[in-house]
């Protein structure tokens, strides 16, 4: 099913707050910036954090920029501080541990990713320790427990997300009073694949037009909410007599409906067509007319447009009108 119509306007998750108190933090730390010394083993940890970062930069460019620009910066701030100010190791430990929280706060979506650049960055952190001290460590440990909390907020709102999207996608295909298909979706896919779909396979498609007879007259009658209430009635009607998952229901019009019935010949359509005029009456007070039309592919054989088939069945539901409503009209559209 296409899906992407509904996805386009949904805006992507803003970064997580924590990444703002990241920024806070990191610039509050290179305001304490003194004179120089060196720290061989930080820097190479922190140049394959970078490369990871980079890394997933590439990848995920939207998701990662605003994160990793402040993750980069935090590390030249801290680098810089221990070279310059060793003195100040609360200073450090804090800033490094709002390093360590960063990985989790969206700047890497796979955990793993973010365990890595945690122990990379604790290795480096416990090279510049002379002797750790437990203020030190557990500063640490919570900063830590915190980006994992961070770390799955983050996910929890990325599922929502996509939930969200999975939502307006359907919304977006399927007709709001009825729940059936709606007419677009019948344009854009589900005809054509369904169409693509027989032809491969040298299968039958029917597809069955159905009209509620004389409805304007109750809404005339009996109000437009009693109209609306009897379409409902009509659309759970047609689908309840086809099969979930293989046929679909599609809006067609105000009160016309199209159902499309893959793997289905002629008498198969004619049949369904029969069985739901006879049933309609005392469920929706009024009848109803079809017109079932039938394509059978060869293998090999080309597809007929979608619009013949529709084009086709409307004529048959015509002719159905015509002849006095409440009856099925059925023909073979030849295949091409
Ligand atoms: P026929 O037997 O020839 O089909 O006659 P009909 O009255 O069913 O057909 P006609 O096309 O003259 O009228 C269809 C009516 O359906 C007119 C329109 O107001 C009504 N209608 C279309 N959409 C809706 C809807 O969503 N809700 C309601 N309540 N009525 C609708
Ligand atoms: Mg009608
Ligand atoms: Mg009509």
């Amino acid at each position: 099913m296409h899906l992407h119509h509904a996805t386009d306007a949904i805006p992507r998750p803003a970064p997580h707050p924590l990444l703002t108190l990241h920024a806070g933090a990191s610039a509050v730390f290179a305001a304490t910036l003194l004179p120089p010394a060196g720290w061989p083993l930080a820097l190479a940890c922190s140049l394959v954090i970078l490369a990871m970062l980079l890394r997933t930069l590439r990848t995920q460019p939207c998701r990662a920029a605003s994160g990793s620009a402040l993750l980069a910066l935090d590390l030249v701030v801290f680098l810089l501080c221990y070279a310059l100010r060793e003195s100040d190791a609360d200073w450090h430990v804090t800033a490094f541990c709002t390093l360590l929280a960063a990985p989790y706060a969206g700047i890497t979506r796979q955990m793993l990713g973010g365990a890595g650049l945690a122990i990379l960055a604790s290795l480096a952190w416990l090279g510049l320790q002379d002797d750790i001290q437990a203020s030190n460590a557990a500063t640490l440990l919570v900063f830590n427990l915190a980006g994992i909390c961070t770390y799955h907020s983050q996910q929890r709102q990325h599922r929502e997300h996509l939930l969200q999207h999975a939502v307006l996608a359907e919304q977006a295909v399927r007709d709001h009073l009825t729940g059936c298909y709606n007419r677009r979706y019948l344009d854009e896919h589900l005809l054509g694949a369904e169409l693509a779909r027989s032809q491969r396979h040298g299968l039958c498609l029917t597809a069955i037009l159905c009209d509620l007879d004389h409805f304007k007259r109750i809404n005339d009658a009996r109000g437009h909410a009693a109209g609306d209430a009897v379409l409902r009635t009509f659309a759970a009607l047609l689908g309840n007599a086809t099969r979930r998952g293989i046929d679909s229901v599609v809006r067609h019009g105000g009160e016309e409906f199209l159902l499309i019935l893959p793997e289905t010949d002629l008498a198969g359509g004619v049949r369904l067509a029969e069985r739901l005029r006879a049933s309609l009456m005392p469920h929706i007070g009024t009848t109803a007319s079809f017109g079932v039309t039938c394509i059978a592919f060869a293998p090999g054989s080309q597809a007929s447009g979608p619009a013949a088939l529709v084009a086709a069945a409307d004529s048959l539901l015509y002719q159905a009108k015509h002849a006095g409503r409440n009856c099925v009209r059925a023909a073979m559209l030849e295949a091409l």
